[in-house]
């Protein structure tokens, strides 16, 4: 196997296996709340919970853990008594530690989890008085790097000679690669049969969190709640389980994602999980939180890695990266969608094109009476708001629509490059403000500007959309922006980013799925993304 690229999953060694646990970090200070919390934690749905004594506020072994272990238990539970050397808050000698594990070990505790480095120390103590039922952890933690395949390799021998039951290594991703090494060392503690738990802290190891059953991991964490984490990026158990449909992740799933910097206020991992989830349609969709794409689909190369949504800023790094780019999506200059062919072939393509334009020209033709042979959009001066990738996608699809182009940009240099591509004029932002040289015009803004959180923001004043006949906003958070409160006020159609967004991502479940869309069942599943107490993904 490449140093850098991750082998497929193991299906066969995959069938039969363990299923990957999901365990909740317990983090109250005191032991009564810590205890209401491995019952939270069983409701929901978690299959394990860690109890971090090293959180408790004055705790004392022989008074408290009878309480947090007391019988009958919601859950399994992990005790973890993190020293401060490790990345814990336990700030003492080692033998009063060891003690209180090794009684919640006669308290029946299902797992116990000791460092590597006083892992020797601790056996010795233990002489092998461990109960059968308890399974030892030994972990290592790192919170600077993760290390090469070949150190971690060495790192598991050295924890499975200490006599570990699980190994457990968290590392730290600089760069969203390096979780392809950890998937590496899962995949060969698969082959060994080596129970690993194998996890890439940070943002830009969050893949690790989602997809480790997908190499067989042992257990992952999710938080009872945000703010509730034991580690940076640690997504909830709520979200693992209900958003990532982690039970059903298994070798054979297929996985797909979108990429972006940030990525974090992306709903696409709503939407498409729940749309394959609808069809029984065998995959996860993540966040990719991607910094060098060329080196992302370089490493991510097998074909277990299926297809991805681009987003800012690498839409139009995209069109470079594929093997081959849909005629359109050359032109308009922007990819974001990328499809992996059997042949493992890189395809780009543009959904963002016609869900832009399709529902500019539906918003129109439910408003007013149209002729429907021609688009709406036909002879109208249509202008754009910003030069990057979804403005170069409205320019390309209003011209091709019969429209006259006009581009307005912050950096004017921009809206001239794409205007003369298009053929039409280009406006600084400031003189956009007084632009009036007709009846009937139509307005789209491709910034960023009145996105959540800075929703207060917008690209126009409401004066300068009194010319406006039609305004859309490709913001779709929230999905009535400021601007188009205010057109509305002015008495102009408007169309929101969501109906972009919603469209778009038909067009990409389409060539990730290879099936047909059910408009009906993607919409209903759409419309709850409107819903502000929704689960997000949080990076
Ligand atoms: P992009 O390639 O980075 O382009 C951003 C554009 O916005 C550039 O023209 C930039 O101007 C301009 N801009 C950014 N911040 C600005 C500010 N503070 N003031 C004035 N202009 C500003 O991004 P993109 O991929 O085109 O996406 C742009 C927006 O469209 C995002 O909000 C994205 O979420 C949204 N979008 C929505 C959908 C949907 O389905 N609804 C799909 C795609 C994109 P400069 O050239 O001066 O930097």
């Amino acid at each position: 196997m490449s140093a850098s690229a991750v082998a497929p999953a193991m299906a066969a060694a995959g069938a039969g296996r363990p299923r990957t646990l999901v365990c909740v970090p317990a983090t109250a200070r005191a032991p009564r709340e810590m205890a209401a919390e491995l019952a939270a934690a069983a409701a929901v749905g978690a299959d394990v919970a860690e109890l971090r004594l090293d959180r408790l506020a004055g705790f004392a072994p022989r008074r408290d853990l009878p309480v947090l272990l007391a019988e009958p238990r919601p859950l399994p539970a992990l005790v973890t008594y993190r020293p401060k050397w490790e990345g814990g808050e336990y700030d003492g000698e080692d033998e009063p530690r060891f003690e209180a594990l090794m009684l919640a070990m006669e308290l029946g505790a299902e797992y116990v989890d000791i460092e590597l480095k006083v892992a020797d120390k601790f056996m010795k103590l233990l002489s092998g008085k461990k109960p059968e039922s308890c399974k030892l952890i030994v972990s290592s933690h790192n919170y600077e790097n993760t290390p090469s395949a070949e150190e971690l390799g060495n790192l598991v021998a050295q924890i499975k000679a200490t006599g570990a039951d699980i190994v457990k290594i968290a590392t730290t991703a600089t760069e969203i690669v390096d979780v392809a090494r950890m998937f590496q060392i899962l995949i060969h503690c698969q082959e060994k049969q080596v129970p690993i738990i194998g996890l890439v802290m940070n943002d830009r190891g969050f893949i690790s969190r989602v997809l480790c059953p997908k190499y067989g991991g042992y257990l992952t964490f999710g938080s009872l709640e945000k703010g509730k984490e034991s580690a940076p990026a640690q997504p909830t158990a709520a979200d693992l389980i209900n958003l990532y449909n982690i039970r059903a992740i298994g070798p054979d799933t297929k996985v797909f994602g979108i990429i972006g910097k940030p990525v974090g206020h992306s709903k696409s991992p709503i939407l498409h999980n729940e749309a394959f989830r609808s069809v029984g349609f065998n995959a996860v969709y993540v966040p990719f939180l991607v910094d060098d794409l060329a080196k992302f689909l370089s490493t991510y190369s097998s074909p277990d890695f299926a297809g991805f949504s681009c987003t800012i800023p690498h839409k139009e790094a995209a069109v470079r990266c594929c093997d081959e780019v849909d005629p359109i999506a050359r032109d308009i200059g922007a990819v974001n969608t990328i499809v992996r062919r059997p042949d493992g072939k890189l395809v780009g393509y543009n959904t963002d094109y016609v869900g832009a334009i399709s529902a500019i020209e539906d918003g129109i033709r439910e408003s007013q009476p149209t002729d429907p042979s021609t688009s709406p959009l036909a002879g109208k001066l249509f202008v754009v708001i910003g030069a990057g990738g979804a403005g170069k996608a409205l320019a390309y699809g209003a011209k091709e629509k019969g429209a006259r182009v006009v581009i307005a940009n912050r950096t004017f240099a921009r809206a001239q490059e794409l205007a003369n591509l298009i053929g039409g004029p280009a406006l600084t932002l400031a003189e956009l403000e007084n632009y009036h040289p007709e009846e009937g015009m139509i307005l789209a803004n491709t910034t960023a500007i009145g996105m959540h959180p800075n929703i207060n923001e917008t690209p126009l004043s409401k004066q300068a959309l009194k010319s406006y006949a039609v305004v859309f906003d490709a913001v779709y958070t929230p999905k009535e922006t400021r601007l188009l409160r205010e057109a509305a006020e002015c008495g102009a159609t408007v169309v929101s980013g969501l109906e972009m967004f919603i469209r778009q991502a038909m067009g990409q479940f389409e060539h990730f799925t290879g099936m047909p869309v059910d408009d009906d069942k993607f919409r209903a599943i759409a419309d709850s993304l409107d819903n502000p107490n929704i689960m997000k993904p949080r990076l």
